[in-house]
């Protein structure tokens, strides 16, 4: 997929050169970070491994204990994986002009913002609006789970 096409058909100007380099280092940097942090992980789990080996017998409990730690061990990977594949897809988003806009007004979204929070697709002020709404409509829901409750009782 050719990305600045697809710009050009949304009618979005490219982005400035400027905040591009900064997002794709923001991207980047995390990207190399949990590249990191995985192979560090991957590489514990297979030291673990092969330690047991050589320590031969463990009893049941022991063995089994590990096997937990192992499960978290590959679980925590698997969410960095996850992770990795959220920022590659920013990272063709940002080749397309459509990482760092926001969902809700368009406006670019700040880059400190972004630092903090790679895949925000809101900018500051429509999550804190989005906030305030999603908790007033868990407030009218309440409510209205109690008249319907309240209704139930008479009937
Ligand atoms: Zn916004």
């Amino acid at each position: 997929m050719s990305g600045h096409n697809v710009a050009r058909e949304q009618g979005r100007q490219a982005m400035d050169p400027h905040r591009y380099d900064e997002l794709k280092g923001i991207l980047e940097e995390r990207r190399r970070e949990i590249m990191s942090e995985v192979q560090g992980r991957m590489r514990d789990v297979r030291a673990e491994g092969a330690g047991s080996t050589v320590q031969g017998v463990l009893d049941a409990a022991e063995s089994s204990e590990l096997d937990i730690q192992d499960e978290i061990e590959f679980a925590l990977i698997q969410m960095k994986a996850e992770t990795l594949n959220k920022i590659d897809e920013a990272l063709r988003r940002l080749e397309e002009s459509t990482y760092g806009y926001c969902f809700e007004c368009g406006e670019e979204i700040n880059e400190k913002r972004l630092r903090a929070l790679p895949f925000a697709v809101r900018c500051k002020d429509c999550e804190e609006a989005r906030e305030v709404k999603v908790q007033r409509d868990r407030l009218m829901a309440q409510r209205r789970g109690a008249a319907s409750l309240f209704i139930d009782m008479q009937g």
